[in-house]
């Protein structure tokens, strides 16, 4: 039995902490980036998805 969504990790493209976990569908090829404040950089950074 397949999950409909999959967990993803948020990673800071500064600093490669991986700050926020998110849902994605599997079907989405495209890859997240999101704006996320980063708390190791202290100020909103690019995030973006890594697989678990
Ligand atoms: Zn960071």
């Amino acid at each position: 039995m397949k999950n409909k969504e999959r967990h993803v990790f948020l990673e800071c493209t500064e600093c490669r902490n991986r700050n926020y976990t998110t849902n994605k569908k599997p079907r989405a090829d495209y890859k997240l980036e999101k704006s996320k404040y980063c708390r190791f950089c202290r100020k909103h950074t690019p995030h973006r998805e890594k697989k678990l």
